[in-house]
């Protein structure tokens, strides 16, 4: 399987983009915005340039790599000759069963259909085609070209032999691929998330500040980064989106946003992407600088 089409060119979809291509998958990029894909190619320019000043590529790998990846702006072109789909739009459930419905028509019939969502329900994503055998969670983690870890979502109807194809392609981009099955938040999320909505509830609750919290967090269990720093740095919106889909699929308090959050996402405050969240980004984007109104 040498043929991978990516739908989506945002953070994640030009990262799925860059990673294939590099090991030398003919990718189709495809975005309904011309726009969004001559920034998804320059980011990966950028992201290759980089890889270059640190000697870790050649010149003529990144010119291998940028001329592996050709974009679209209509699915039905992108996908035709692709024995893989992933995509990675926007987060929201309806826009992706709309997706789904057209790849299942679109597709050659041993596509292999993946979604990098980051808690949509799998089983209903499939749901939406006329293959749910076929469908398959694969969630990469951001940044994509260089984190290791995909978790392998399996709908309640997909094949063990597009699990085990999957499993295998991961490893060919130098990934660590893990199964696990489709239930609400799938393992990091469903693991990650309380510790942030903890994180929130313990400054909420007045228990400390905002660099004590990530302080114990960094220093005392070895975290590489703090969790309301992580928190910004993920964005808010996505935290309490998630959050959301396992209050909502477990019927469970214990998933419920904090106050703290709601309130943030309602004010605009995002973390990093919209410049301020529990730190200040309007200097630098590094956390260097608690926010104003957790002083
Ligand atoms: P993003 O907003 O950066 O990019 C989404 C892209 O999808 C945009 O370029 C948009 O134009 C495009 N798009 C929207 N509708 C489309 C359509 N009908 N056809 C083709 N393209 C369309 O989003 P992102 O952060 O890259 O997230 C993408 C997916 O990856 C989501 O499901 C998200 O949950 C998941 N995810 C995100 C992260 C993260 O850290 N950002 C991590 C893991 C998984």
């Amino acid at each position: 399987m040498k043929n991978i089409a990516v739908i989506g060119a945002g953070t994640m979809g030009n990262g799925i983009a860059h990673t294939f291509a590099q090991k030398g998958f003919k990718v189709q990029l495809i975005d309904i915005s011309q726009q969004a894909l001559d920034k998804g190619i320059a980011t990966i320019t950028k992201n290759l340039d980089r890889m270059m000043a640190k000697e870790k590529i050649s010149e003529a790998d990144k010119k291998d790599t940028l001329a592996n990846i050709s974009t679209y702006t209509s699915i039905k072109e992108g996908v035709e000759y692709a024995g893989l789909v992933i995509e990675a739009a926007t987060e929201n459930v309806d826009l992706k069963l709309k997706i789904f419905k057209e790849l299942s028509e679109a597709c050659p019939e041993d596509t292999i259909l993946a979604s990098n969502t980051s808690s949509i329900s799998i089983t209903q994503i499939a749901a939406a085609t006329n293959c749910p055998e076929m469908v398959i969670g694969m969630h990469f983690m951001n940044p994509v070209p260089i984190m290791k870890l995909v978790e392998i979502i399996r709908g309640y109807n997909t094949s063990d032999e597009v699990t085990h194809t999957i499993m295998e392609i991961s490893e060919t981009l130098g990934k660590t691929p893990v199964e696990v099955n489709d239930y609400p938040g799938f393992v990091a999320n469903r693991i990650l998330m309380p510790m942030i909505n903890e994180s929130i509830e313990t400054l909420y609750n007045g228990v400390a500040g905002v660099s004590e919290i990530d302080t114990v967090m960094k220093l005392g269990m070895a975290h590489p980064m703090g969790p309301l720093q992580l928190a910004d740095f993920i964005g808010l919106d996505v935290c309490i989106s998630i959050l959301n889909v396992m209050y909502d699929g477990f019927k469970n308090p214990k998933y419920a946003p904090c106050p703290l959050l709601a309130n943030m996402v309602m004010a605009g405050k995002l973390g990093v992407k919209s410049g301020e969240g529990f730190y200040d980004y309007s200097k630098s984007r590094k956390a260097e600088n608690v926010s104003k109104q957790f002083l």
